[in-house]
């Protein structure tokens, strides 16, 4: 290492791999710490801020505010940024290894869990993730077709995303045409045909996942009734146990949100929400399309706390035009990188990317890609302090690159044609995007094609 490693003279050079909030927080992290550091971001979209942009609902605009405080990090004049540049396939990690000294990937989790049920391959099934992907306006998912002229959609799963995508289905198109939503997504919403949603989860209304004003907001849509058989509200001593315990707060507000939508009578709205507990779905049936879904009954066995779900050997079967799981997200592996199989992450410790429990030098990882699909965008920021706290600490140790320039970077990428982002460039096309929406009475209309994208900065 050249002793002024981190000095104004020589910063520390990293390479942040993905510009969502765990990308984010690296950067300030990295730009914020205790040495000298240029911080050149990384994203395969010509766009940043993962899926703060691609992920959150469009009705929950507030928690897009956030996106302030990651550019106020790209105004440091130590960060860069390359957009619409794949790590992985304009430029290798060995590559990137010549013009910097560490290597941070903050890549999410881009792909789903499959059920691994019988028929879960028929038409009209699909992962949420596509379906969120889509309505908001994700380039790669432009071209997706979801058959919302079915009048029964199932979404299996419990969490926020599950919720996301059931209230996108439960509202009106009124109610989604002043948000972000893309203008394909909201155009075929329109048309829904859709009178029932299921939401389905293996275990009981005291373990779900979803939080208390995700729940809350079915009982306050324009056209949908909340529907739940009142008997799954019957909690055994376990699970009474747990929403006893202070820390499990939310979880008992989400029951008593239940309970006050099962004491409701006058259920007049053209749709409905049926939220199902204790099922799992078993086989997906259907001729050309899902029409079934075959569910197992289940009961809760084991100590309060860690209570699993068990198939009781007796089913139950629902009509079902239109399927999305949500049941998980796994990493994508990139060359180069110790990829953990099992858990779908990149193999680290603590942050620190290991190949066969024996560390990699000069690689990190932080957010989904490091801990799994876990938390929310705030739970990103300890994550990523503890990775950067790791990249400190191994600074003596670190191979530096031999090419500490950022030039250099940008004559590689000019040299394979790779027609890069920088910030700059998508200020301009936040701009024109927010144009385009205040046309329409949104905050903005996204571009759904990178080619849009790029001729907006020409
Ligand atoms: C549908 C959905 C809704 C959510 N809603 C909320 C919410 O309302 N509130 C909340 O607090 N949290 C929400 N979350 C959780 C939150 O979005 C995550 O905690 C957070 O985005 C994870 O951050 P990340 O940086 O690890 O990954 P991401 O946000 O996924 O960012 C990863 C980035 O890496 C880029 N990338 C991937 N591969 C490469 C590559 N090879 N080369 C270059 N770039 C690459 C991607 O393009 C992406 O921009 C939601 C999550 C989902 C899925």
């Amino acid at each position: 290492m050249p002793n002024n490693l981190g000095t104004s003279e020589r910063p520390l050079r990293v390479a942040v791999v993905g510009s969502g909030p765990s990308g984010f927080y690296a950067a300030e992290a990295l730009l914020h710490g205790e040495m000298a550091v240029t911080v050149d971001m990384f994203d395969r979209l010509p766009t940043p801020f993962g899926l703060v942009r691609y992920g959150v609902a469009p009705d929950h605009p507030k928690i897009k505010n956030v996106i302030k405080i990651y550019e106020k990090i790209a105004e440091n004049p130590q960060f860069s940024f390359f957009g619409n540049v794949t790590i992985g396939k304009d430029i290798s990690v060995s590559e990137l290894r010549v013009f910097y000294d560490a290597v941070l990937f903050a890549c999410g989790a881009e792909t789903d869990k499959k059920l691994g049920i019988p028929g879960e391959d028929l038409p009209n099934s699909h992962a949420a993730t596509e379906f969120v992907a889509w309505y908001n306006g994700h380039p790669d998912f432009l071209g997706r077709k979801f058959d919302l002229l079915q009048e029964i959609a199932c979404v299996v799963g419990q969490g926020n995303v599950a919720m996301d995508v059931s209230r996108i289905l439960c509202k009106t198109a009124d109610e989604l045409k002043k948000t972000d939503i893309a203008q394909h997504a909201l155009e075929v919403l329109a048309q829904s045909k859709i009178k029932e949603v299921h939401l389905i989860g293996r275990r009981g209304p005291a373990q779900a996942a979803f939080t208390p004003p995700e729940i809350r907001e079915f009982g306050e849509l324009a056209d949908c009734d909340p529907v739940l058989n009142p008997k799954d509200l019957e909690l055994n001593p376990e699970s009474q146990q747990e929403l006893a315990e202070p820390a499990n707060a939310p979880k008992k507000k989400n029951f008593e949100i239940l309970k006050e939508f099962a004491s409701r009578t006058a259920l007049s709205k053209q749709r409905k929400f049926f939220i199902h507990f204790f099922k799992s779905p078993v086989e997906i049936q259907g001729s050309g399309r899902i029409q079934n879904i075959k569910l197992e009954i289940n009961k809760l066995n084991g100590p309060a706390g860690k209570q699993k779900a068990e198939g009781t050997g007796q089913f139950d079967e629902l009509p079902c035009g239109l399927l999305f799981r949500s049941v998980g997200y796994r990493g994508v592996a990139i060359e180069g990188v110790p990829f953990d199989e099992k858990k779908g992450v990149f193999s680290n410790q603590g942050g620190r990317i290991v190949d066969n429990n024996t560390v990699v030098p000069g690689l990190y990882a932080t957010g989904w890609i490091k801990r799994g699909p876990s938390g929310i965008i705030g739970t990103n920021k300890p994550d990523s302090t503890e990775t950067v706290g790791k990249l400190f600490e191994d600074v003596p140790k670190l191979t530096v690159c031999s090419k500490p320039d950022t030039q250099a970077v940008i004559a590689f990428l000019k040299k394979k044609k790779v027609c890069f982002v920088t910030f700059a460039d998508w200020k301009k096309i936040d701009a024109v995007e927010i144009a385009r929406g205040t046309a329409l009475g949104k905050p903005r209309e996204k571009f759904v094609r990178v080619e849009q994208m790029l001729k907006a900065i020409q």
